[in-house]
């Protein structure tokens, strides 16, 4: 039973509105979130500002965006009919398919009467005298909650880059994620694109088709492994639907990375140079994300990196024609793996079409972009149309925009301003009942994002469900089960070769952003039971007050 007075269904929220939870975000993460907390009976409004379902999938609609974990494992798998009805079409799902499966579970789960499209949580203030949330929405009235999950997405604020002159160009600019709902025809104009991260590596091959010259402004190469897409057929759909329960297991309490796949019990120095080799070539011709997880030692030891790093850098000299654009495309700043990795379908071989040019900016930069160009040091490049594929401000980015008022009056935004702390990656000290799915300091980004979605929202449900049934007000992350995580956090990336990397997973792409690893790197699975070991401990590190007894009184 509800906790607080039903208001579900309402199109619109009302002032005076109370909720056990309002959930920020209608991507993976706050559709299921929804889902389980509707299922133990409480009152939820999820906010989301796009006006459908999706987010990721629903913001990036560039040329060629698709999934780079197979789609029969980047799915749902929470309801069994589910994942045995819907049809995948092709290995990794586009863009519109994946946008699709949303809306499909949204209206199979009857999702959307309690969602408020069009709308931002703008400001949430908790309040020590009630122990309730205070939510102010872009549009509506202020409501109250019990519990305020942040389901704001790991890569859902785009990061618009700072050149000077771009407010001035007289062309088309496109963010790759925040894509036009509408059609966008690159036919015979000039265009270019700006980063080579793995927005750019989907888009390009995709844009090189129909425009008259592309060309693509690369300050960092980035690895990429080709995905092999092709069309699914019935039987390798029946094969992982006959075996999914162990698929499922697998990825969620054993792998690394949420992934079902071998796992490595070597390391690449224990094989010879032919047998090494042979296996880089079979995962290459295999393709996707599994090419990492050939040998169990490529994360921490340089020697092991360099011979899977040169490997792909040879396979890059292999497929582009020009010495010169080969050599630049040969990713030389970091380890393999240490950004992640990209997903390519002939992205490499885009660079053999006549109309496509690589312009290296990593010393030079960008001057400025002028009305009709992108000048360099060197000279302008005249287009008619510019598409930034710069990335987001990942993991706090979105969470960050919204005005998150604590104990005492203390702001998120001041506690992480030397970078994000939390309990497990799924709360903060000072913010009591504030949750936040795939935050950081848990695997998230480093993972099949739907299986940690899946664990997260599970974790919090039945946490909530706990408090529910114990008439509890507040769980809170203790101060020092916090400095234990976060030091615990960073000792495992310390033991890694990612740290060395500029990468998004650092905060290196945004000026100014403090440089902490902000994913925990210890694996899916070890991190699922450590989160299991603290709930079937009474939610050690957690401090939890009970309700008023008039409020307990009322709850029952
Ligand atoms: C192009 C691309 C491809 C990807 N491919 C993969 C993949 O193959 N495998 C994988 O594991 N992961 C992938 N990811 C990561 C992807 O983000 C996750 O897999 C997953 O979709 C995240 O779901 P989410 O619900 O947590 O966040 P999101 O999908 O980002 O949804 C968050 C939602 O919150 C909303 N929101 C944010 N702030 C507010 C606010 N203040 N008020 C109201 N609404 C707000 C946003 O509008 C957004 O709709 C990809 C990401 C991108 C960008």
């Amino acid at each position: 039973m509800s906790a607080l007075p039903s208001t579900s269904g309402k199109a619109h929220a009302a002032a005076g509105d109370a909720y056990d939870a309002v959930v920020v975000g209608a991507g993976f993460a706050g559709m299921y979130m929804l889902h389980r907390l509707r299922g133990l009976g409480l009152s939820v409004r999820v906010y989301e500002q796009g006006d459908g379902v999706g987010g990721t999938w629903y913001w990036n609609r560039y040329p060629g965006a698709r999934c780079d974990v197979e789609s029969m494992q980047y799915s749902y798998s929470f309801s069994d009919e589910l994942q045995q009805q819907w049809d995948w079409s092709e290995r990794y799902a586009p863009q519109p398919e994946i946008l699709k499966y949303a809306n499909h579970v949204a209206d199979r789960f009857d999702l959307r009467r309690d969602i408020q499209f069009s709308t931002r949580v703008e400001r949430a203030v908790f309040d020590e005298g009630s122990n309730l949330w205070s939510v102010t929405p872009s549009q509506g009235d202020i409501v109250t909650a019990r519990h305020v999950i942040l389901a704001t997405g790991c890569l859902s604020n785009a990061r618009m880059p700072d050149i000077k002159g771009l407010k001035d160009f007289k062309g088309e600019v496109y963010h790759t994620g925040h894509w036009p709902h509408h059609a966008v025809d690159f036919t015979g104009k000039r265009v270019a694109v700006i980063g080579t991260g793995s927005s750019a590596i989907q888009s390009v091959p995709v844009i090189a088709e129909t425009a008259s010259r592309l060309t693509v402004f690369q300050r960092t190469a980035n690895f990429s492994i080709p995905a092999r897409n092709a069309a699914l057929t019935s039987d390798e759909r029946e094969s992982f639907r006959s075996r999914y329960p162990e698929i499922r297991r697998f990825a969620r309490e054993e792998s690394r990375n949420g992934i079902f796949t071998e796992m490595p019990d070597r390391g690449a120095l224990d094989d010879g140079d032919n047998e090494r080799r042979a296996k880089y070539q079979s995962r290459w011709e295999r393709g996707g994300l599994t090419f990492m997880s050939v040998y169990n030692n490529l994360a921490i030891d340089k020697t092991a990196n360099d011979t899977a790093a040169n490997f792909v850098r040879e396979m890059i000299a292999g497929i582009v024609d020009d010495p010169a654009t080969a050599k630049l495309l040969q990713p030389d700043s970091h380890p393999i793996g240490t950004k992640r990795i990209c997903i390519d379908s002939d992205y490499y071989a885009a660079f053999n079409r006549p109309n496509v040019t690589l312009v290296d900016i990593k010393s030079t930069g960008i001057d400025e972009i002028l009305p009709n160009a992108v000048r360099t040091g060197a000279r302008d490049y005249e287009i008619d149309a510019l598409v930034l594929a710069t990335g987001f401000d990942a993991m706090t980015g979105s969470v960050a925009k919204i005005d998150i008022v604590g104990r005492d009056g203390k702001t998120l935004n001041e506690k992480w301003a030397e970078g994000p702390r939390t309990y497990l990656g799924l709360m903060s000290a000072g913010f009591p009942n504030l949750f936040v799915i795939t935050g950081p300091g848990s695997p998230s980004v480093l993972s099949n994002m739907i299986v940690s979605i899946e664990q997260h929202v599970d974790w919090i449900a039945d946490c909530v469900g706990y408090m529910r049934d114990r008439g509890l007000a507040t769980i809170e992350a203790e101060r020092d089960a916090e400095d234990k995580w976060v030091a615990h956090v960073n000792e495992v990336a310390s033991g890694t070769l990612y740290p060395q990397a500029n990468s998004w997973y650092m905060g290196a792409n945004i000026p100014g952003k403090p440089r902490i690893f902000m994913p925990y790197i210890g694996g899916v699975g070890a991190y699922r039971q450590i989160c299991n070991d603290v709930s079937a401990r009474g939610y050690e590190g957690f401090q939890m007050t009970p309700l008023a007894k008039e409020k307990r009184a009322a709850a029952s």
